[in-house]
């Protein structure tokens, strides 16, 4: 048995002939240690200042320059926050372990929360320019949903 991520997808492999019910809970044990993997090779801090500044330069003409962009615990309710007159951010150590675009989007929201610090029309303006935004604040509220049952900030 094993379990990888390919891209977007988690690909878990079974052995055939389980039944349904031990189909799914070694599904649900696989994704676990897989989770548990992810967060022991979590990426540094400067790998996400990097590709912060790689985000920014593609998509909001390297206009948000984040001075730091850390992993933090201690978001139960957030994503990611900023604070736009320190151009520091942090994301929330709850990202790790889902597909990299949607930790991308959050970078994004936060690094255009540098530029235009409410929710207007100019802030979604610039979060749009990363192609697959709507599809990631789509996974991140089903996720939400499905493990608290309530919407998150960020
Ligand atoms: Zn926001």
């Amino acid at each position: 048995m094993s379990a990888y991520r390919d891209g977007d997808k988690t690909i878990v492999l079974l052995p055939a002939g389980l039944s349904r019910t031990d189909e799914e809970q070694w599904v649900r044990r696989m994704l676990d240690r897989l989770a548990a993997k992810e967060q022991r090779r979590r990426p540094s801090d400067a790998e996400l200042l990097a590709r912060a500044r790689d985000l920014s330069a593609r998509y909001l003409d390297g206009k948000a320059d984040p001075v730091s962009v850390r992993w933090v615990e201690n978001q139960r309710h957030r994503w990611g926050s900023c604070t736009p007159d320190h151009a520091t951010i942090r994301i929330s150590t709850r990202l790790r372990g889902m597909p990299s675009w949607v930790v991308d989007y959050v970078i994004i929201h936060e690094l255009a929360h540098l530029l235009v610090p409410s929710h207007g029309p100019g802030f979604w303006a610039l979060v749009e320019r990363y192609p697959r935004s709507e599809r990631a604040r789509g996974y991140l509220e089903g996720f939400s949903v499905a493990s608290q049952g309530s919407a998150e900030e960020y």
